[in-house]
């Protein structure tokens, strides 16, 4: 039996990607092996690779100015590989907080450089908004400057996301990318891991404007040097293979469902059925500045927390998984990512409502 799978990541992945997957598992159209099993440099796989690029770029409309990059190491990985690749010669990198996520980014960051803070979202409740534009203070000459959109762990989004001119813009995307069209062109470079809305754990996808490939500082190992993997079209070492292909499935599946507005309408109206279903009771509760509010991540946690475990056992049962919040915050988080259907939502928002009634 197929639970509804509420993981903040790895995560629920369609039905119809598994299912195409295994049909494929051990016979790949007639080559005789498994994905798995193919040469990188195969024209097998060269074939699956190209098709992902080009899906990912049409999906997302990657202007032709960015590359697209297939790496390893996941989001964290990529908190050393950017300021290693896009510091050049400057000395800092601004940094928006908005949670846990952009957190550990700055922290990070200090093995590099001297980070700048330009802003915080963190209130008395904990991170609960994205700091408007209006509100960043950016140093004199900064290389970049950082911000993850969408934090998993508080359910924070940013939505609004500013033009910056001549400085580059990078974003964390890992817990929200393809969920909504973004506009590439506005970031030097977006990254995130596959393991939310791109398929499975493994690769790490890098979006990145060809004119930013010249400034990596000397100690950037090569396999990590944006502009060696571009050169080498993700192929400089080898690539996490079948994550790609997952991926690639992923990609497949988006485009048949319409796209990025289409898959932005569902998200839409998936999060609205779960947040106002929070709002409309006293019994639950999410602390994110509306405007702000993730449609990836819900976090909400019950008035009475010594119902937590009660709770968490009766959605068990409902086969309702995963659905207890992050330790460094507590109480619940629903991730409903694209994967997550809409009865999914629907099923957990009846069985809250059941279980409010039950302590009444
Ligand atoms: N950034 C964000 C926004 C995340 O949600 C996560 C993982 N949950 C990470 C970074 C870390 O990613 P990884 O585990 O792939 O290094």
């Amino acid at each position: 039996m197929r639970v509804f799978n509420f993981s903040a990541g790895p995560a629920a992945l369609p039905e119809e990607v598994l299912r195409q997957a295994a049909d494929e598992m051990l016979d790949w159209r007639g080559s005789g092996m498994s994905v798995m099993e193919m040469s990188h440099r195969g024209k097998e796989f060269i074939s699956i690779h190209e098709e992902a690029l080009a899906d990912l770029r049409d999906l997302l409309d990657v202007p032709a100015s960015h590359r697209i990059l297939f790496l390893q190491g996941g989001g964290l990985g990529e908190n050393a590989i950017v300021p290693m690749n896009l510091l050049g010669t400057k000395e800092t990198a601004d940094f928006v907080l908005t949670g846990s996520w952009s957190q550990k980014t700055f922290k990070e960051a200090h093995k590099y450089c001297a980070p700048h803070l330009a802003a915080s979202g963190q209130t008395a409740d904990g991170f609960t908004r994205s700091p408007a534009r209006a509100e960043w203070q950016l140093s004199d000459d900064p290389a970049y400057v950082h911000l993850c959109t969408n934090e998993t762990i508080h359910g924070v989004e940013t939505f609004d996301i500013p033009d910056l001119g001549d400085i580059p813009l990078v974003a964390d995307v890992s817990s929200h990318i393809l969920s909504r069209p973004l506009d590439v062109a506005k970031f030097g470079a977006i990254y995130g891991g596959a393991q939310k809305n791109i398929g499975m754990a493994g690769v790490t996808v890098v979006i990145v404007r060809e004119d930013l490939l010249d400034r990596a500082l000397p100690i950037c190992p090569s396999a990590f040097e944006w502009k060696t993997v571009a050169e080498n079209n993700s192929m400089y070492n080898t690539p996490p293979t079948y994550a790609i292909y997952i991926a690639g499935l992923v990609f497949k599946w988006l485009k048949k469902l319409g796209g990025l507005k289409a898959i932005e309408a569902r998200n839409i109206e998936k999060s609205k059925l779960l947040y106002s279903a929070i709002d409309s009771s006293a019994f639950y509760v999410n602390k994110v500045e509306r405007a702000s509010r993730s449609r990836m991540n819900v976090p909400f946690f019950l008035a009475d927390e010594s119902r937590n475990e009660d709770f968490l056992a009766g959605a068990k049962a409902r086969g309702l998984l995963q659905l207890k919040g992050h330790k460094s915050v507590g109480g619940m988080r629903a991730s409903i990512y694209n994967a997550v259907p809409l009865e999914g939502v629907k099923a957990l928002v009846e069985y809250m409502k059941e279980f409010e009634q039950r302590q009444a």
